[in-house]
């Protein structure tokens, strides 16, 4: 193998990779948008079906010509930070795509205001393609504020309620933490610190652990201070824009109701004691006759990690996908083939990993640190998962249905896992092996699905407190951590008293305009889960199910979606799909201990 097959080609995205040439793109992208904005702005309210059609393909169009430049501004760029040349192309896409934002902001507004007009253009044949998404725009009209009202808004959240974004961030990535490692007491930033919290030694997660959470906890008056002014402005903002609760933004965000997500979530509750059930088989399998919140995602002990190389991961992935099907697989390797994926590990490099679509290339790009470890080769599968996914989409769809939403969007991906879980269970040699590959495919499972929905209980029950008038001071914070926390772990997991302060080093909690962000994990994982088990139950004849539904992009709703596979995803009948999958994962976990 040659490095060069680990690092990605994007001379492809553009027609000459000259710095000076990507800058003239970049100019005439921002001149196109503003001869847009001179052709339609306040004239939109006068537009018939055919104009208004016209206006969204020259919205589409726009899009496939100018994205493989701004694409390869940005990855240029996290592939590494500390070139100069990617540094200048990155700050001028940025640039240039604010400068397309702002021209073009108009196009929603007076599509939005024609539409509450003429609300029968939703459903004009001549606009069929883009039915689903004018629905969405027409689900936002009502809270939308006048033009200089939002205006307004974007002032007032830049100085007042993005600085404690900027505070918590900041403050995370200042503080240092003593902590000893290796009989020697060192001093260490945070973001070192939570490296240690998937150690193998046992009294180094705990010592992490405790240092990180007594330091944010004696700040806690800063943190209760600024959970306080979030909330209170996201009131304020909800009685302004009237949403009726302050899960409402959020459920139009995603495409979905209430009804589905109080369902989703009432059958998290009702299956609290199956995660359980987990958590005590996994202590049994540490050795440990009782888990402490430091080993819940900790690794198990027994099991000697095997490397695997950049070849026998591609082998393994693409064989997993092309498993299911034959032109998924194939897709999967054309990433490798076309040298999409930068799986190089070097400095300058953004860490972590992600899939960027390239509509226009009917393909993607995707990102990874890779370490020949078993959870690069499931990063690998997930995000070659979501790049399937753009493939399928881009195919079937126009660029303004292929903004998908995060219920959906991680579908191909989470699918992907299934199928290399599998894939590997099949290969494993070891009963060792198979409960390291079982024991990873849970830790996952129970994260997005179980310990997000603490998250969730969380926020709710902040806003109940305050609408009973509560004070949320750092103390009052803490209990309903702790209580939402319970509710999933019961007396299954040991916490350290300082845990009550874990809430304090969320981002999403301090987020403007952001609230509300944790459900779709929740969604995502156990929609998904139901999937495979439907597949499990229908073998082949699901195949082209799955992929119809990949093919949809955002054409159609998650209600939708599931409607067409003969689900209710409004139904606790429809979540528990998802839950059997669970369990089936949990017996074969079982089994091997016998
Ligand atoms: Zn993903």
């Amino acid at each position: 193998m040659t490095v060069e097959e680990m690092i990605w080609d994007l001379s492809q995205l553009v027609e000459n990779t000259d710095p000076a040439s990507i800058q003239r793109t970049l100019a005439s992208m921002v001149t196109e948008a503003e001869r847009i904005r001179d052709t339609y702005h306040g004239k939109i309210g006068g537009l018939h079906a055919e104009g208004l059609l016209k206006l969204l393909e020259l919205k589409d169009t726009f899009t496939l010509t100018f994205e493989g430049a701004a694409m390869y501004c940005s990855l240029l760029y996290a592939a590494d930070s500390t070139c100069d040349v990617a540094k200048q192309l990155n700050d001028a896409a940025r640039r240039a795509s604010m400068q397309v934002g702002q021209a073009l902001a108009f196009i929603d507004l007076e599509v939005g205001t024609l539409l509450a007009e003429n609300r029968a253009l939703v459903t004009d044949p001549v606009l069929a393609e883009y039915q689903h998404y004018l629905e969405m725009i027409l689900r936002r009209v009502p809270h939308m504020l006048s033009e200089t009202a939002e205006q307004l808004t974007i002032v007032k959240d830049k100085n007042g309620i993005r600085a404690w974004q900027q505070l918590q961030g900041d403050w995370l990535s200042t503080r240092a933490f003593d902590i000893e490692v290796e009989g020697e007491t060192r001093t260490l930033p945070y973001g070192k610190l939570i490296g240690f919290y998937q150690s193998s030694d046992r009294n180094l997660r705990r010592r992490a652990n405790q240092v990180v959470y007594e330091g944010l906890g004696r700040d806690e008056i800063l943190w209760a201070s600024a959970l306080r002014a979030v909330c209170a402005d996201h009131l304020q903002m909800c009685a302004l824009r009237k949403y009726p609760t302050p899960m409402t933004q959020s459920l139009i965000a995603n495409d979905v109701d209430q009804q589905t997500i109080d369902s989703l979530m009432a059958t998290i509750e009702k299956n609290v004691g199956l995660y359980r059930r987990y958590l005590r088989l996994k202590a049994t399998l540490m050795g440990l006759p009782h888990l402490a919140n430091y080993d819940v995602v900790a690794p198990l002990l027994h099991v000697p990690e095997k490397d695997y190389s950049w070849p026998q991961s591609r082998k393994a992935v693409v064989e997993a996908y092309r498993g299911f099907d034959e032109e998924m697989g194939a897709w999967a390797d054309e990433m490798f083939e076309k040298r999409h994926i930068d799986g190089e590990v070097r400095t300058g490099k953004r860490s972590g990993a992600f899939c960027a679509s390239w509509l226009a290339g009917k393909s993607a790009y995707v990102l990874q640190s890779f370490n020949e470890r078993m959870g690069d080769v499931y990063t690998q599968a997930h995000e070659l998962g979501h790049a399937v996914h753009a493939y399928i989409a881009s195919r079937a769809q126009k660029p303004s249905n292929c903004e998908v939403g995060s219920c959906i969007a991680e579908c191909g991906s989470i699918f992907g896992e299934l199928l290399l879980t599998e894939q590997l269970l099949s290969k494993a040699e070891t009963t060792a092996e198979r409960q390291a590959i079982l024991a990873n495919v849970l830790d996952e499972f129970g994260m997005a699905a179980f310990q997000v929905s603490a998250r969730v209980f969380f926020e709710q029950s902040l806003y109940a407190a305050i609408e009973q008038g509560a004070f949320l001071d750092g103390d009052t914070v803490a209990a309903l951590w702790t209580a939402a926390r319970d509710k999933i772990y019961g007396d299954t997991v040991t916490w350290l008293d300082v845990m009550k302060w874990e809430w304090t080093m969320k981002p999403h909690y301090y987020l403007s305009n952001y609230r509300f962000y944790n459900y779709p994990y929740v969604f995502a994982q156990l929609f998904v889960f139901a999937l495979y088990r439907l597949y499990q139950e229908q073998g082949a004849a699901f195949v082209p199910k799955l992929k119809r539904l990949l093919a949809a992009g955002s054409s159609k709703s998650p209600r939708a979606l599931g409607a067409e596979l003969g689900f209710d995803i409004t139904s606790v009948a429809f979540w528990e799909k998802g839950m059997k999958q669970a369990e089936v994962f949990i017996n074969m976990l079982e089994e091997t201990l016998h």
